[in-house]
């Protein structure tokens, strides 16, 4: 029995933008034992934040798949797509202090440069609309809504950069003017951006550990920086390694053979499924099937750090599922 510690909270914060992929799973996992395993608790919430690719009806499989597999939770699911109030808090609190700004750059002109382009492929920002005088914001205005950007450090500013030590990777250091730019807090169609809303949401459910798939490593800095400025403490980081196809290429939601519908569908057991995934990331020797309950007592971080590489769904792991 672990002994409770009810200063640990983890969380899920999947998109429910279609069918859990392994990846997803696999990334749900460790974010559950992490918690578990420290005798924490997990919350979940639903990051529907964009109404165009997100619905309560996604949101509910989503929820069922997880109850299948035994990652349960202890509070929520929040929606996020109920919380647009808390978000604007922070971005007036934002713009009080003088740290965001208009922008009016197309999706285009923002693609077309040869900018250097962050971790997660957006260009960083060259800062062409930071210096706009309050006339030219109201004229443009008039034509389109901005979006809003938050105003980062320059280079050469210590305050622009961001260190910290992920559980699994390791210690990291970013610049942001380097990284990524002023980066966007709000689009122009009036959407928090992903960036903000996990930050005040982190912060306001007093979550202590953020544990996801090693894609979002690069929104660390990002989201430590924003947390600072709101005033928030800084969660521990986690990431988890992706699961990629034998070529190399990422699991996505065009491996439809590899969602849990279709998994579900040709009768495979949810214990299958997570013992198969907790094998090829090296957290258990052997084959059984477990449930996530019995992988508890043995999960560790240097587990996870030991087999960071990418784990590949090749033949044999396929062959596990049955
Ligand atoms: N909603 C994101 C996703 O499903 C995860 C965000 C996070 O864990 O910070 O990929």
């Amino acid at each position: 029995m672990v002994e409770k510690n009810p200063r640990v909270r983890g969380r899920f914060a999947p998109t429910p933008s279609g069918r859990m992929h392994l990846g997803n799973v696999f990334s749900a996992l460790v974010a559950w034992l992490s918690a578990r395993a420290a005798g924490g608790t997990v919350e979940l919430r639903i990051e529907d934040l964009d109404p165009r690719a997100q619905s309560r009806e996604r949101a509910d499989t989503l929820m069922g798949d997880l109850e299948w597999l035994g990652l349960t939770w202890d509070e929520g699911p929040f929606f996020q797509s109920e919380r647009a109030g808390v978000y604007q808090e922070a971005l007036d609190r934002l713009a009080g202090a003088g740290l965001t700004y208009p922008c009016f750059c197309s999706r285009a002109e923002l693609h077309a440069a040869t900018a250097p382009h962050a971790s997660d492929g957006t260009p960083v920002y060259a800062g062409t609309c930071r210096g706009l005088s309050a006339d030219e914001v109201a004229r443009r205005s008039a034509e389109r809504p901005p979006a809003t950007r938050l105003r980062v450090p320059e280079a050469d500013d210590p305050a622009g950069t961001v260190e910290f030590r992920d559980l699994a990777y390791g210690p990291r250091r970013e610049v942001l003017a380097r990284e990524c730019g002023d980066f966007l807090v709000r689009r122009s169609d009036g959407v928090v951006a992903y960036q903000l809303a996990v930050v005040v949401d982190d912060a306001l459910m007093g979550v202590t550990q953020v544990v996801r798939g090693r894609d979002l490593l690069g929104s660390c800095a990002r989201q430590i920086y924003l947390g600072r400025l709101l005033g928030h403490p800084t969660p521990q980081y986690g990431h988890v390694p992706l699961l990629v196809a034998p070529d190399g290429r990422r699991l996505s939601k065009r491996d439809r053979d590899l969602d849990l519908g279709v998994l579900r569908e040709r009768g495979v057991a949810p214990e299958r499924i997570v013992g198969a995934l907790a094998a090829a990331a090296g957290l258990v020797d052997g084959s059984a099937d477990l449930t996530p309950t019995e992988l508890v007592a043995s999960f560790s971080w240097e587990r996870i750090a030991a087999h960071r590489d990418d784990v590949v769904v090749d033949e044999a792991f396929l062959a596990r599922l049955g």
